[in-house]
């Protein structure tokens, strides 16, 4: 079948080269959104949309009347209105666990930024301070401590690898009861808790669960106040996961050691050159600009699985990792 694919956001060249390769047309175009994103639907009538953080909810949907495909380049898809595409017959598709090391890699980044407090030696560095006895007391060590998993899927199956790594003990939790961590559930080292037995045990707590309503504030001022207030709390997920303002509140009253986040409440879109967030003035706090997918391998990985997802389709018409209807049909 003839194939018209439209990539609304950034892609990696090669992708970009494959794709025209198997679709008949393609249009490119990473500055769309909202309006100018349904203009561009209504004009080119693609059959498949390839968006990587562009928001798809059901008015710019019904846009596209010929749209067939939405393929999410990267692995969460609460960007997009996965029902109101279901209804229109529109099946939409995600590249799971392309991006999973390059985020557990960033956790470990946190982590290790946060214990030695890194981030903060390099401020001063580069203002010509030298706080080399302040510094020095700073460290707690991670050998031996214990990191909380949220959500055991494909993202915290990585991190826990490497915290073994480490030397660290692992303690994890997951709503799904067949949940195994990536087959880690029975390594040494490697317990199963319920969330509020978790919290009181670690050292470090990282989150990795899907965003939108079963995980909204699933970190609130309660299970806030079960954390030692020598931990640290990672949420390089969806920021919904955390209560933004609760999580504020207990490090500047000295209940938490800090935090490390790579997702924000009021995050700006990608291609804003300020933020505007409570979380900029708290010092306890170690931020990163929603980077966690955004290695080169990742992008390479993530581009190459959307283009095999197109492919796919093109010859057989079954989406795969087809995440609101069956995959064919
Ligand atoms: P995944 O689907 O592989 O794993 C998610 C896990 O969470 C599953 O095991 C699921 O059973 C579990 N889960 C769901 N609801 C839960 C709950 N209420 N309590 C406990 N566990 C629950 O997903 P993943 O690829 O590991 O991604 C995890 C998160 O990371 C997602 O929110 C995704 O959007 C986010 N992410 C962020 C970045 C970034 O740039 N910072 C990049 C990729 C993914």
């Amino acid at each position: 079948m003839p194939l018209k694919v439209l990539v609304a956001d950034k892609m990696e060249q090669q992708g970009l080269d494959e794709l025209a390769k198997i679709a008949d047309e393609v249009q490119f175009d990473a500055t769309l959104k909202g309006d100018t994103l349904k203009s561009r639907l209504a004009d080119f009538d693609p059959d498949v949309l390839i968006v990587r953080s562009t928001k798809v909810p059901a008015d710019i949907q019904a846009a596209g009347a010929g749209l067939k495909l939405i393929v999410r380049a990267g692995s969460g898809y609460d960007t997009i209105d996965t029902a109101a595409a279901a209804a229109r017959g529109i099946r939409v598709c995600n590249c799971p666990g392309m991006n999973a090391v390059a985020v557990a890699e960033l956790v470990m980044g946190l982590i290790i930024s946060l214990d030695r407090k890194i981030a903060d030696n390099v401020i001063d560095l580069r203002a010509g301070r030298w706080r080399k006895k302040l510094y020095s007391k700073a460290g707690r060590g991670l050998k031996g401590r214990t990191l909380g998993v949220i959500g055991a899927g494909r993202i915290g199956a990585a991190v826990a690898r490497r915290a073994l790594a480490f030397e660290m003990s692992v303690v994890w939790y997951d709503v799904v009861p067949e949940a195994d961590l990536g087959g880690l559930a029975d390594t040494p080292n490697v317990a199963r808790a319920e969330l509020d037995d978790l919290l009181p045990q670690a050292d470090f707590i990282t989150l990795h669960v899907p965003g939108g309503e079963g995980t909204h504030h699933l970190i609130d001022a309660r299970r806030l106040a079960l954390m030692k207030p020598e931990a640290v709390l990672i949420n390089t997920s969806r920021a919904g996961v955390v209560d933004e303002a609760a999580l504020i509140e207990a490090i500047e009253a000295g209940k938490l050691r800090g935090a490390g986040l790579d997702v924000y409440a009021d995050e700006p879109p990608a291609d804003a050159e300020s933020i505007d967030s409570p979380v900029c003035g708290v010092a306890g706090i170690y931020g990163t600009h929603h980077i966690g997918a955004s290695t080169e391998q990742a992008q390479l990985a993530v581009a190459a699985e959307a283009v095999r997802i197109v492919a796919h389709f093109k010859q057989t018409g079954e989406a795969l990792h087809c995440v609101n209807m069956p995959a064919a049909g």
